[in-house]
């Protein structure tokens, strides 16, 4: 991540064609798309979620399969999302395919810049799959995806200002207004993770130091939790007792679990994640001014014992307070299907209407294109 700066000063002056790719399909609302079901694909660090999703939200048919290791070529990853969506399309009429993917995508929602989990740097993914999969394919930021899905059908229905924050290993964010992603000039808003909230404070793997996500992150409660074990903390006696000492073994959903048993130190430990995420929330408040805050991710199935002081510290740090209104902070309701069924539903406003007689048409002229072409190699051979 510490190339972002190499990355963006090239890549911005590289950016006039973006309108014209962007073109006319992209700026169909979802209320005008067809009513057509499609795939979405989640492209996490650890596993690939693929599934078929209606225009009502409802998932159809689910697959997953292992995330290739980020020493394999871009090309392992591209086949595997399109033996998921060819196995899909046995059984579904596939008319679009939306992937979220961990990583910044740019403002054209073509290519991956960076993806801190694989091989992709610059990744023209959307054309690639398109040509190989004979269907409209659409890429965004899987934060991006997830806060649409729960604006179109989870926590965030009805809001038309919405901030989505994801506590996973680390933060992912989207901001959402009128009904769109608003993702900045380059593609890549809403890196909220990044702002720094303490000067000096945890080094970053991004490079620098004291980030949000140090402080407020499933990463930031497994290293508290470790450390205390470690220091053979009194405190810390019933989380070593439930590894048999293995502090490695210490895992965020381990901690929740552990906590809403009752255990002291989980409980605190999940207030100390629940009170930086409520400063860093008040932050973006005081910049965006958004009705509601939907929290998701990993960390967030702990519910009420990290949402509960996140509320509080909110309203403790809001500038203003008092003065101005303030969001609803409120825990996602898709769970960890959200960037499936939100990639999926981006896909419809891209989606055309294909029948599946008329895609097998578009592969078997793929084939004798291929064939054709392989023909002409060798005859130029001899
Ligand atoms: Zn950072």
């Amino acid at each position: 991540m510490s190339t972002y700066r190499d990355l963006s000063a090239p890549i911005g002056s590289r950016r006039t064609p973006v309108l014209r790719t962007v073109g006319t399909r992209e700026r169909r609302s979802h209320l005008t798309a067809p009513r057509v079901p499609t795939v979405g694909i989640d492209i996490g660090g650890t596993k690939v979620m693929a599934g078929v999703v209606d225009a009502d939200g409802n998932i159809l048919e689910k697959l997953r399969a292992e995330t290739p290791d980020k020493s394999k070529s871009p090309q392992v990853v591209e086949d595997t999302i399109s033996e998921l969506v060819l196995d899909l399309s046995d059984r579904h009429d596939v008319h679009a395919v939306g992937i979220g993917a961990a990583g910044w995508v740019d403002a054209d929602r073509n290519r991956v810049l960076f993806a801190p989990h694989l091989a992709w740097r610059n990744e023209p993914l959307r054309d690639r799959l398109s040509e190989r999969l004979s269907v409209p394919v659409l890429v965004d930021n899987d934060a991006n995806a997830a806060a649409w899905a729960e604006w179109r059908f989870g926590a965030g229905r009805g809001e038309d200002h919405l901030v989505m924050i994801t506590l996973g290993t680390g933060i992912g964010g989207a901001i959402l207004e009128d009904g769109q992603v608003k993702r900045g000039k380059y593609g890549v808003a809403g890196e909220f993770g990044h702002m720094q909230v303490v000067p000096g404070g945890h080094r970053c793997p991004c490079g620098n130091r004291g980030c949000w996500e140090q402080y407020s992150s499933g990463n930031a409660l497994v290293r508290e939790a470790r450390e205390l074990a470690a220091a053979d903390s009194p405190v810390a006696y019933g989380i070593i007792e439930h590894v048999k000492g293995n502090v490695a073994d210490i895992t965020g959903p381990m901690i929740t679990e552990l906590a809403r048993e009752g255990d002291a130190m989980c409980i605190e430990l999940l207030q100390d994640i629940g009170q930086w995420l409520g400063v860093g929330i008040a932050n973006l408040a005081a910049a965006l001014d958004p009705s509601c805050f939907v929290i998701g991710g990993g960390v967030s199935a702990a519910d009420d014992l990290l949402i509960g002081p996140a509320r509080d510290a909110f309203k403790r740090h809001l500038t203003g307070r008092g003065y101005r209104p303030e969001a609803r902070i409120v825990r996602a309701q898709l769970g960890p299907e959200a960037g499936m069924v939100g990639a999926a539903d981006l896909a419809r406003l891209v989606a055309r209407r294909f029948r599946r007689a008329k895609r097998r048409r578009a592969e078997r002229h793929e084939r004798y294109e291929r064939y054709a072409q392989a023909r002409r190699a060798t005859r130029g051979a001899l």
